[in-house]
C-alpha cells in the first residue's frame, strides 16, 4: 500500500471511471483528501468523476491551496516530487510529479480543477473543429465565402492595404492564414 506523501498514512484505493468504460484505481488519502495517480492514470479519468472523488469545498475554491512547504516524496519509488511546470496549466492548478515513475500527486481540490480545465479544453477543441469544417465547406465556393466572409473568423486581414493583389489571390491567402491558425489551435494543445 502506498502512503500519503503529505500525511504519511496509508492511502485507500479509489476507483474512477475512465474513457472507454474503463475503471482506474487511484490512491486517495483519507486524511488530507489528496490523490495519487500512477503514470497515465490522470488524463483518461472522466471529468465528472472529480465531483465524487474531490468533493468541492467552497473555501478551497475561493482560496487556492498552496503546496505544502515540506518536500514530498513519491509513494511508489521514494524519489522527490517536482512541481509540474506546464505552460497550459493555470497557477491555481499545481501538480507534483515523480520523475522516476511519472506518477502525479494532487492535493485536495486540484483533481477537480484539473478535470474542469480538461473538460473546458475539450469543449473548445470541439468548437474549433466545427469551425474548420465550416471553413472547409465554404472554401470551394468563393462567392459564398465572400458574402458570409466579411466578419468574424472569415474576415480577411489587410485586404485594403494590398490593392495590387487580385481579389482571388487575397481570398486564397486569407483562407490559408485562417486555416493555419485554426489548425495550430487544434494541434497546439
Ligand atoms: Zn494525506
Ligand atoms: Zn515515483
Amino acid at each position: 500500500m502506498a502512503r500519503c506523501p503529505v500525511c504519511d498514512v496509508e492511502m485507500k484505493e479509489a476507483s474512477a471511471q475512465a474513457n472507454p468504460g474503463m475503471l482506474i484505481v487511484l490512491d486517495q488519502c483519507g486524511r488530507c483528501g489528496g490523490i495519487w495517480c500512477d503514470k497515465w492514470e490522470l488524463f483518461p479519468i472522466l471529468p465528472d468523476e472529480a465531483d465524487r472523488l474531490d468533493p468541492l469545498n467552497e473555501d478551497l475554491l475561493q482560496q487556492p491551496i498552496g503546496l505544502p512547504k515540506k518536500i514530498l516524496y513519491c509513494p511508489r519509488c521514494g524519489d522527490q516530487l517536482q512541481v509540474l511546470r506546464d505552460p497550459f496549466l493555470p497557477p491555481e492548478i499545481q501538480l507534483q510529479r515523480c520523475r522516476q515513475c511519472e506518477g502525479i500527486w494532487l492535493n485536495r481540490g486540484q483533481f477537480g480543477r484539473y478535470k474542469r480545465l480538461q473538460k473546458k479544453t475539450r469543449a473548445e477543441k470541439l468548437h474549433t473543429e466545427k469551425s474548420i469544417q465550416k471553413v472547409v465547406k465554404i472554401a470551394p465556393d468563393p462567392a459564398a465565402w465572400v458574402t458570409t466572409g466579411t466578419r468574424g473568423i472569415f474576415a480577411y486581414p489587410h485586404a485594403e492595404e494590398e490593392p495590387d493583389l487580385s481579389a482571388t489571390a487575397t481570398l486564397r491567402g486569407a483562407f490559408s492564414l485562417i486555416l493555419q491558425a485554426l489548425l495550430r489551435l487544434v494541434l497546439g494543445f
